[in-house]
């Protein structure tokens, strides 16, 4: 770039913000990462992580320190809420000669894009407000202090404030489902990433290791509900009657997080001096574990067009180009799989013993491309 932006606030020290600090560091410059959570704060639960997530990874030189942590996934199995098989994906020949999928504690992926970051993380510092022209913008941060910045870039999440300050869409819109999270030991052994599917509702078990078990499930949430007071108590309620080993992975469930999920899709991701990157410019419901793919490969994307881009201005048309049709398939295949919801497991299992796998398969055929 003839002329680098010396001066860049990324505002958000999660997985998008993380990686593209670490991207940026990578291309030669030197951002300012700010976070308006204490580091104490650290998402809990696991994460499952396909193959191309890894491969970004690894194009970010982070593919060694993650290699110790979790568990490598080879399959997923999918049973209908019996316990009764329907399809399986075999995740190494989906995957081959792109990366391997693994699940591990969120907390964990955090340390190693925390320290992959480099420089100064800012924690309790929340950006509050911009003034933006053409070329700067002025960022208030919620201590009072002001700096300016020749880009900025929202990193913020679904629920963003940069997206909204900059005027680049408004809030995330609902999908109608919640998802509950857990991660359990003591409970049965599962070697492989197992689904069980019910009506309108699922839970997913992932080993990550050490005995541990993440445990996803979801449910419909009607329009204006709110998520249950006692999210254990439900996840009990919904998946009682299921059979195969969800029983016991109830007997062992202490905590459960709750999530409402929702997507962002907006017309544009940039406007000026500031971008979005990760769910805060395209988020979708997590159905196909995508949400940290996508934001690592927005992080190389991005770096890549400000090193290599004549101007700013360019560099986010380029950028945006390049990033849109990946997480547009992203968002589209997300909802082809989430309309499944309403198919009768009379109905929908059958076509999943017959051609589950190829289904299944089909929604990742895009993303074993490089980014
Ligand atoms: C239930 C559930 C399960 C999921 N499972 C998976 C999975 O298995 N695999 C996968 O790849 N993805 C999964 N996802 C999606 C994934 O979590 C997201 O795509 C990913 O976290 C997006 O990262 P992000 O950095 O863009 O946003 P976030 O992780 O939301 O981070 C945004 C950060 O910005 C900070 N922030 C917000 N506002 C400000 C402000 N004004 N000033 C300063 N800081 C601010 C926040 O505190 C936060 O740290 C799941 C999502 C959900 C809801």
């Amino acid at each position: 770039m003839a002329q680098a932006p010396v001066r860049v606030l990324v505002v958000g020290a999660s997985v998008a913000g993380l990686a593209l600090a670490r991207a940026l560091r990578l291309a030669g410059l030197r951002p300012v990462v700010v976070e308006k959570l204490a580091p104490s704060v650290v998402a809990g639960a696991g994460i499952f992580l396909p193959g191309n997530a890894i491969r970004a990874l690894r194009d970010l030189g982070l593919d060694n320190p993650l290699r110790p942590l979790g568990a490598v996934i080879r399959r997923q199995r999918y049973f209908d809420s019996a316990g009764d098989p329907l399809c399986g994906v075999d995740l190494e020949q989906l995957w081959h000669g792109v990366g391997e999928c693994r699940a591990l504690p969120r907390a964990d992926l955090h340390r190693v894009l925390l320290t992959g970051a480099g420089g100064e993380v800012r924690h309790n510092t929340e950006v509050c407000d911009l003034e933006m022209d053409d070329e700067t913008t002025k960022v208030a941060f919620g201590d009072g202090s002001y700096a300016e910045y020749d880009l900025v870039v929202g990193a913020d999440g679904r629920r963003s404030t940069v997206r909204r300050l900059a005027g680049l869409g408004g809030a995330a819109h609902p999908v109608g489902t919640i998802a509950y999270r857990s991660v359990i030991t003591g409970g049965p052994q599962i070697d492989e990433w197992t689904a069980l599917l019910g009506q309108r509702s699922g839970i997913v078990l992932m080993p990550m290791g050490y005995g541990r078990l993440y445990c996803y499930a979801d449910e419909p949430l009607p329009t204006g509900s709110t998520p249950p007071a006692d999210p254990l108590a439900r996840v009990r309620e919904i998946f009682g009657g299921y059979g195969g080993p969800v029983p016991a992975v109830l007997d062992a469930m202490e905590g459960v997080q709750v999530a409402v999920t929702d997507e962002v899709e907006v017309p544009s991701w940039s406007r000026g001096a500031v971008v979005l990157v990760g769910d805060a410019a395209h988020a979708t419901s997590p159905t196909l574990s995508q949400g940290a793919a996508m934001a690592f490969e927005d992080a190389l994307v991005l770096a890549e067009m400000l090193r290599t881009r004549p101007s700013v201005a360019e560099a986010l048309v380029g950028y945006e180009s390049r990033r849109r049709p990946r997480t547009q398939w992203v968002l589209d295949r997300t909802r082809d799989r989430d309309r499944t919801r309403d198919v009768a497991p009379g109905l929908r299992d059958p076509q999943l013993r017959d051609k589950g796998a190829r289904i299944f398969q089909e929604h990742y055929r895009l993303l074993t491309d490089p980014a």
